[in-house]
């Protein structure tokens, strides 16, 4: 685990991460309206002088968004990954040995028990008493 200053740390950048992105997505989205705009607005003129300006500005405003989905997916997916493996991912272990009896689905949830000295039953992880015959296991 990361010490409370490091994850105090990473929160700050999260959250400069989640601004920025809505920021740029926002500045993004006006240049692409605006470019957008002025490049049909020159479609139908026949100046064609003016014509980098709107490919400049919604190459900027494409190029921004780019940018703030990217600020935005740093931001947040580290949250969800860590949600996943802290929450999800421990049930799907569980349900996995329980399913499984122990031996695992496709090397999933396998369980590291102890096998019984007496009977030779193969027991859960954290059991303390052997499942066959009731006999103490030792660690
Ligand atoms: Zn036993």
């Amino acid at each position: 685990m990361a010490s409370p200053r490091g994850f105090e740390r990473n929160r700050i950048q999260r959250n400069v991460l989640r601004v920025a992105g809505v920021v740029l997505l926002l500045a993004g989205a006006y240049f692409l309206v605006v470019g957008g705009m002025q490049f049909a607005d020159d479609a139908n003129s026949s100046d064609v002088d003016t014509g980098f300006g709107p490919v400049l500005r919604l190459g900027l405003g494409g190029f921004l968004a780019v940018f703030g989905l990217a600020a935005l997916n740093a931001g947040f997916l580290g949250a969800q990954a860590r949600y996943a493996a802290g929450e999800t991912l421990p049930v799907v272990k569980d349900s996995a040995e329980y399913l499984s009896d122990g031996e695992g689905v496709l090397g999933v949830g396998r369980s590291a028990g102890p096998f019984c000295s007496g009977c030779g039953v193969r027991n859960d992880r954290d059991a303390r008493f052997c499942d066959g015959c009731g006999a103490p296991l030792r660690a």
